[in-house]
């Protein structure tokens, strides 16, 4: 968590045991999981891109999520949209959601953060999108790989599209 004003950051320990106590003014050090951040960096850059083909089908966002295992966009489910009434067309739409991703990876769009002039950050996918965060993303988007979306459902009004995806190695 970081205060905007002070930039201070505050860190909640995980993991066994979590922190020994420290005193006030102490000298600590941290580490970044690489690996964890990796994926993180790539779920949360593979989530914009799959909020992106979405809108692009006209839809509007509602809820994202970007944790590993549980990773999902949901939109505000359309009444005009038939396809998405059957299952054929729920796999139909899906394959449209999936190629567009693809090519959007194949184009290696560059991942670029920049600010609102109100201070706001925001993060881009070349020409593509654009939508603030706070997140880690990876730099380009062929810097993804396996990334997968499963026939999306449609549940209370709401359009969701999990997915999953890694960071290539290059
Ligand atoms: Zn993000």
């Amino acid at each position: 968590m970081r205060d905007r004003e002070s930039g201070l950051v505050v860190v909640t320990a995980a993991g066994d045991g979590g922190l020994p106590s420290l005193a006030v003014g102490e000298r600590a050090r941290a580490r970044i999981d690489l690996r964890t951040r990796m994926l993180h960096a790539a779920l949360h850059t593979a989530g914009h891109l799959v909020e992106a083909v979405g809108r692009a089908q006209g839809w509007e966002m509602a809820g994202s999520i970007h944790f590993p295992g549980q990773a999902r966009i949901e939109f505000q489910a359309p009444d005009t949209d038939a396809r998405l009434a059957d299952p054929e067309g729920r796999e139909e739409v899906t394959a449209v959601l999936r190629s567009a991703v693809a090519d959007a990876v194949a184009d290696d769009l560059p991942v670029a953060a920049g600010h609102f002039s109100d201070g706001r950050r925001v993060v881009r996918l070349g020409a593509l999108h654009s939508a603030p965060c706070g997140g880690t993303h990876v730099r380009s988007l062929g810097d993804l790989a396996d990334v997968g979306l499963p026939t999306l459902k449609v549940k209370k009004g709401r359009i969701r599209v999990s997915y999953t995806a890694t960071h290539r190695s290059r």
